[in-house]
């Protein structure tokens, strides 16, 4: 029996191991409205346990391949129209020299992202492809994975939902891979609703995804994006299905929980910002149904309180930039690393530089992949402390 003994009968068996159903957390959920602070107890000690003192970040460079991109989410920024300033069509040269750069910084991940099947819709992105000497995105991202791994970056690509072979080809080169679930609600795909005009946010393909990626083993992060009009159970409904994922494959190496931000040019520009204490609910929630998951919020999204969520559950800061822009969140910009460091530790933790695999998956990539990590890694599988500080 553990020393905190809960009112709750379902947060006790929480602590002694006992899995939650469904049921347990709506009712774990409608108390916490009133009061949370038994269900933030409960996530840290799980947190604590599992965790221990530590909270990961990995230090990386956003390279922004191509923004063009066939869906269109009403809370996303990120997208461009061919004629828009922010239109990144990055070439060769120019991955070349930000990977340079990012090496220099002593960056760690090289994180890829584009937007969903730009060559299907736009024919800038056949032209970008071509001048390149590429016939798809998926060629390209293969081509720029060989040079980050070159230069000594790793790898971790999110191009949206590419299929079973592409992921195939892209797990030589790249030691871990994203795609947000967002959310596993159908509703939120009918008119009106964020998700109405993304096909490829349409929750049976994004699982599909998922589900191959466990089938080849790939160290995946996936996530919830929370505040966009979703239901609580919308959102328990989708930590179930990753939960349900992870216990079928094993490889659900974090889950991103990201609080919406409404940005200006987008047709949610008007919607409030996730309110923070439902947001830390939710990573609480998410704690005590994984109990064992890497935990993560992006610290840019809650620049002055981003320390508080050490004590609702969390032990991940994600991606973080020296030199590059979120360009998901271009409003908000990461913190200095040394001030999150300074942060962590005034909460009592010790923060620690990833790879952007987790120690515990390094079975799941090649040797070689191995080999190139080892050059900076340190005994516990984590980067040397005097490479990134
Ligand atoms: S969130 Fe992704 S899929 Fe949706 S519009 Fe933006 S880039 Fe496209």
């Amino acid at each position: 029996m553990h020393d905190l003994v809960f009112d709750s009968e379902s947060l006790n068996n929480i602590l002694e191991n006992k899995p939650v159903s469904r049921q347990e957390v709506s009712d774990i959920y409608q108390k916490a409205i009133d009061s949370p602070n038994d269900l933030f107890s409960a996530s840290q000690i799980l947190r604590k346990k599992y965790k221990k003192n530590t909270v990961t970040f990995s230090k990386k460079a956003f390279f922004n391949i191509i923004n063009l991109c066939k869906d269109t989410c009403s809370y996303c920024t990120y997208k461009a129209e061919p004629t828009e300033t922010k239109l990144s069509l990055m070439s060769k040269q120019q991955i070349l020299e930000l990977l340079l750069l990012a090496k220099k910084y002593r960056c760690v991940e090289a994180l890829f992202v584009t937007g969903e099947q730009p060559e299907q819709k736009y024919q800038e992105a056949r032209d970008w492809l071509r001048e390149n000497g590429f016939k798809t995105t998926v060629e390209y991202l293969i081509h720029a994975s060989e040079l980050a791994l070159d230069t000594g970056l790793f790898p971790h690509t999110n191009a949206g939902n590419l299929n079973y072979e592409e992921m195939k080809e892209l797990k030589k080169t790249n030691v871990s891979m994203g795609v947000m679930l967002e959310n596993v609600s159908e509703r939120l795909t009918e008119r009106g609703m964020p998700h109405h005009l993304a096909s490829s946010k349409r929750p049976k393909a994004r699982l599909e995804i998922l589900e191959n990626s466990g089938k080849l083993d790939i160290p995946m992060t996936t996530g919830i994006l929370v505040g966009i009009g979703e239901t609580i159970d919308e959102i328990i409904d989708s930590i179930f299905a990753i939960k349900k994922l992870n216990d079928k494959y094993g490889n659900i190496q974090e889950v991103i929980l990201q609080n919406f931000q409404p940005k200006q040019d987008t047709k949610m520009r008007n919607e409030p910002s996730a309110d923070e204490k439902y947001f830390k609910i939710v990573v609480s929630l998410s704690r005590i149904i994984m109990p064992q998951m890497n935990i993560q919020i992006p610290p840019n999204l809650s620049p002055r309180s981003y320390q508080s969520f050490l004590s609702v559950g969390i032990n991940d800061w994600g991606g973080i930039s020296p030199l590059t822009p979120d360009f998901v969140n271009p409003e908000f910009s990461w913190p200095e690393i040394n001030k999150v460091d300074e942060n962590s530790k005034k909460a009592g933790f010790d923060l620690k530089c990833r790879f952007p695999i987790y120690p515990e998956y390094f079975s799941s990539i090649s040797k070689e992949l191995r080999d190139k990590m080892s050059v900076i890694e340190n005994e516990d599988g984590f980067v040397k402390e005097e490479y990134w500080k």
